[in-house]
């Protein structure tokens, strides 16, 4: 058994040192046609077993084939590059493969996410009742949200179901797993408000409160208002504090969503985005976007630990057999077996301090204003988001966005994707990996501009 570990092992170096040279040479990968996946790869299974050397012929195949999400070619998501401390720290978590629910089975596994979860409540203001967990990702975190503030209308409502008519509020640019979470917890989609954005892409208040005012003359009781720190297209933040009034003004909990921006709460400079975060009643973000640990490394914390209690914990004798239950974290979260996603953002947060993760976001939004600057003052290009964001949105020339960025990844340029806001559809630039320098952002227009130059015969025009 252990010599195969250790022979794996030492097949997981190699591989992973090929990895390495391959993102130095060719930073994206080949793509392939999904119906031609099998030929090229032997993916399929069968009764037998492989044979070692075919096995590891395959492996190298797949890898070679992967997208490469961790290059200074990857802008197409809300996450990319590789912080190494964090790697190491999740390689180990896989080592060691506890489960989150107990102390008996995670030991001293259970005080690091404690330890986060303590630390981010201090930052965010919560007070001595704040509590916290790791869920899967930021859509679980809002769906968690959503759950604690449906039962705090009425906690009869785990017993016996909803009753009331509840209605809850988001942005037209909210994430939308809003609209799932509303379907899972029985709310229903069509008692989500979507509130119109202003012309930066946040919530409008008045349009806010005119929607609740209109609903409680209805007979329907608002109780969820979610607010985004970092909108999935632009990149605007929600005026918290202004939605703050609001929700105490009619007893509404206040989420804020900041799984993509929400890690601003690190820095000095840019916290300011998300004024007010301590009256909200929950919040998240993802360490995975712009913090670059593996995926997924998400954090969400509410103000008031009973909440999370009222709505999580379940009486499992057969489960929590011993130590104090604050330390049995089974009883706050959603899943029984929970992986260890907290060792990862610990190992990164302990060698660089609070300081060293501000620094990592101030360096992020720097790379943003290299990118704004350049579209600004280079011709051909229109911009359309704004400053103090981490998504850079512009169109080129005549060229259709969509078919533009398409090809570029057909023919292995670069990856970025594509947006709309208020009927304009464009290029969006994601800077989320803090270990591009400017260089790497002015290489990006480089190829960019490279590349429609030399196709711009083939791609299509608006
Ligand atoms: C990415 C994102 C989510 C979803 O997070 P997952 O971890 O992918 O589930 C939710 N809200 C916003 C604003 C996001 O950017």
């Amino acid at each position: 058994m252990s010599k195969d570990l250790h022979e794996d092992l030492k097949l997981f170096n190699s591989l992973v040192d090929e990895l390495l040279k391959q993102e130095q040479e060719a930073p994206v990968s080949k793509s392939i046609k999904t119906e031609e996946l099998q030929k090229k790869i032997d993916i399929s299974l069968s009764d037998n077993p492989a044979i070692r050397d075919e096995f590891i012929k395959t492996l190298k195949k797949l890898i070679l084939y992967t997208p490469k999400t961790a290059t200074n070619r990857f802008f197409n998501q809300l996450w990319g590059g590789r912080n190494s401390k964090a790697v190491l720290g999740d390689l180990l978590a896989v080592m060691l493969n506890i489960s989150m629910a107990t102390y008996k089975v995670a030991g001293p596994q259970i005080e690091i996410e404690k330890e986060i979860i303590k630390q981010v409540c201090k930052i965010v203001g919560y007070g001595k009742n704040g509590n916290g967990t790791f869920p899967t990702g930021g859509s679980m975190s809002n769906f968690m949200a959503l759950v604690m503030a449906r039962d705090k209308i009425n906690l009869d409502i785990r017993e016996k179901g909803i009753s009331q008519k509840l209605v809850a509020y988001a942005s037209e640019n909210t994430h939308y797993s809003i609209a799932k979470n509303a379907s899972f917890t029985g709310i229903g989609k069509e008692n989500v408000r979507y509130i119109k954005p202003n012309t930066k892409g946040q919530m409008n208040l008045e349009e806010l409160e005119k929607a609740v005012e209109k609903d409680i003359f209805e007979g329907y009781l608002p109780f969820f208002v979610t607010a985004t720190a970092g909108t999935t297209v632009l990149c605007a933040f929600d005026d918290v504090l202004g939605l703050s009034s609001i929700c105490k003004k009619h007893n509404i909990w206040l989420h804020l969503d900041g799984a993509f921006g929400g890690s601003v709460i690190f820095s000095d400079k840019y916290k300011y985005l998300i004024n007010g975060v301590a009256k909200t009643d929950s919040f998240c973000f993802n360490a995975h976007k712009t913090l670059g640990t593996p995926l997924s490394s998400s954090v969400m914390v509410v103000k008031e630990k009973k909440d999370l209690h009222n709505s999580f914990s379940y009486h499992a004798p057969y489960l929590y057999q011993t130590d104090n239950d604050d330390y049995n974290l089974g009883l706050t979260s959603f899943e029984c077996g929970r992986r260890n996603n907290a060792l990862k953002f610990w190992t990164l947060w302990k060698s660089v301090g609070k300081k060293g993760l501000g620094k990592i976001i101030n360096h992020e939004f720097s790379l943003a204003d290299t990118a704004r600057e350049y579209v600004r003052n280079n011709p051909g290009y229109t911009l359309y988001s704004y400053d103090d964001s981490l998504a850079i949105c512009f169109n080129y020339k005549n060229f259709d966005a969509v078919n533009l960025c398409t090809k570029i990844y057909q023919e292995n340029k670069l990856m970025v994707g594509h947006g709309s806001f208020n009927g304009d559809t464009f290029i969006r630039l994601v800077i989320v990996n803090a270990g591009n320098s400017k260089e790497d952002i002015l290489k990006f227009f480089k190829i960019f501009e490279k590349f429609v130059l030399e196709n711009k015969e083939d791609i299509k025009k608006v």
